[in-house]
């Protein structure tokens, strides 16, 4: 299967469902990884252009590590609206990967990159099967499940599906180091340790669901996008 993220930020993905992704990549399945938005205003200290860059070779970094294909930086720091300019942006990446599954953001996450990068890649992935909806690319994709995400420290998200990533804890933990520049803004900016924010959470899923470390996720439950059977490893 073609497995594609579709996340707000460079390290939304390794916070929330790499190890996952890693599952899925030992089990055969290819990962591509959309980061809508380029990271350009978490830092201090750092201006907008050079961390944009900093931040782009940091998931191409984490992405490396997981042999995963990415598209970094299509839209500045909250600078994506949910607008027909953003849906054809996205829909031409999911043109490109014709993925199986989507895993994106759940819409009542905590910040509107995150909020509105759900709703775009709920739209987008709806709009690239038609095949009327032009955009650059000329072809069109089929409609697919879509899994949402677990949310920054399991606030108003309750799971309905878990993967257990015991085994894939140290990957996930070495991607998420690879965005070094984010350590010291969410220290500063949030007050936490984003290595063991990370883990806190995967602890707590992993107790819910009787192991060591889990990721959780809820099932986008609308008409079309349901399959029979389990989807996630
Ligand atoms: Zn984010």
């Amino acid at each position: 299967m073609n497995i594609l993220t579709i996340s707000a930020h460079p390290d939304d993905v390794e916070l929330n469902c790499a190890g996952t992704l890693v599952k899925f990549k030992n089990a055969g399945h290819s990962i591509s990884m959309a980061i809508l938005c380029n990271g350009d205003k978490g830092h201090f200290e750092i201006k907008s252009k050079e961390l944009a860059e900093i931040r782009k070779k940091e998931a191409e970094e984490s992405a490396k590590i997981l042999g995963a294909q990415i598209f970094v930086g299509l839209f500045p720091d909250l600078g994506l609206h949910i607008n027909k300019e953003s849906v054809d942006k996205v829909v031409d990446v999911i043109r490109q990967v014709d993925p199986d599954i989507i895993i994106t953001h759940s819409p009542d996450d905590y910040m509107v990159d995150h909020i509105n990068t759900g709703r775009v890649a709920i739209d987008a992935s709806f709009c690239a099967t038609l095949p009327n909806y032009e955009t650059k690319i000329k072809k069109y994709t089929k409609l697919v499940p879509i899994f949402f995400m677990d949310i920054s420290s399991g606030v108003n998200f309750q799971p309905t599906e878990y993967v257990d990533i015991t085994e894939e804890m140290p990957i996930k933990e070495r991607m998420l180091r690879c965005h070094q520049s984010q350590y010291t803004w969410l220290k500063e900016h949030d007050g936490i340790d984003y290595v063991e924010f990370m883990k806190e959470l995967s602890k707590i899923r992993g107790t819910q669901c009787g192991v060591k470390y889990a990721e959780g996720f809820r099932q986008h439950l609308v008409w079309g996008r349901i399959k029979p059977y389990r989807l996630l490893p």
